[in-house]
């Protein structure tokens, strides 16, 4: 189960959830917010001008008329890497969770019906640069207090209801909102980089261009391959410390670090295939 702020927050995770949705896993995804209010760059560019110059076929657009045009995007964008299940929910922008408690027990309701056993949501820390905790909201962090709430209460007894509680096995944030070195580990997402592309291009409302798409991929997941060793990559860090039965040595790590160096760089570069696709 994943929980974003915003429609295009997904796909940060969208190749990581292709993955284990074309194995069998069942994949829900909801998003908090509807992003009317967000990343409307053509509205920015037209209200920048003087009035009689502004186009009305964008500057008449309703907020609402916008937002039911992301959401089309946003679930064609999910079909994109096999979900389905796509929860959308309008609560206001700018988000807070004090001020939306009802988001709260909608994820909890959500939780306790799906019974995910991997969530991943936006990181739950204030952070700042140089040490400084920002005293700033916003929306992502925000999403992620709502979500930890929410698990919280799913995993509290209630003896006035019929549905038993649920506890996540696994809590994982969002690596996109981190700096690398933050990073707990990467998810190999060679296979579905070009559609995280076409993921990029459906967000049409939000101005992305075919260029600006494969730009963004090429810096965003193309980076994140390029530190662990690999094409392209989706970071996550976790909530928790893992517990293992034994030292967990991964396949990955073993070809890394016994494997021909050329060979490394051809994967890197995608002129050999990652593992998955050997
Ligand atoms: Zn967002």
């Amino acid at each position: 189960m994943v929980v974003v702020a915003h429609p295009h927050d997904f796909t940060h995770c969208a190749g990581t959830c292709g993955i284990h949705a074309s194995r069998g896993d069942a994949v829900t995804v909801v998003t908090l917010t509807n992003g009317a209010t967000k990343h409307n760059e053509r509205l920015y560019d037209e209200l920048i001008k003087p009035p009689a110059e502004r186009a009305p076929r964008i500057v008449n657009q309703s907020r609402e008329d916008y937002a039911r045009e992301k959401l089309r995007e946003f679930r064609a964008v999910c079909g994109l890497f096999g979900v389905g299940d796509v929860r959308v929910h309008g609560f206001a922008e700018p988000y807070r969770m004090e001020r939306t408690l009802e988001s709260v027990e909608t994820l909890k309701q959500i939780i306790l019906e799906v019974r995910p056993d991997i969530m991943i949501s936006h990181r739950r820390y204030l952070r700042g640069r140089s040490g400084m905790v920002s005293a700033s909201r916003n929306e992502h962090d925000e999403a992620g207090f709502a979500t930890h709430e929410a698990m919280h209460l799913a995993s509290l007894p209630d003896p006035s209801s019929d549905v038993p509680p649920h506890s996540v096995a696994l809590t994982y944030y969002l690596g996109a909102f981190f700096e690398t070195d933050e990073i707990d580990f990467y998810v190999d997402i060679g296979d579905w980089a070009e559609k995280r592309v076409q993921a990029e291009v459906l967000f049409a409302t939000q101005g992305h261009t075919e260029a600006f798409a494969r730009k963004r991929i090429e810096v965003d997941a193309g980076r994140a391959g390029w530190v662990c060793g690999t094409q392209y990559a989706e970071g996550f860090v976790r909530c928790d410390a893992d517990l293992f039965d034994e030292l967990p040595v991964p396949d990955r790590a073993l070809q890394r670090a016994r494997g021909k160096r050329m060979d490394q760089l051809r994967r890197m570069s995608g002129e050999l295939p990652g593992p998955s696709k050997a």
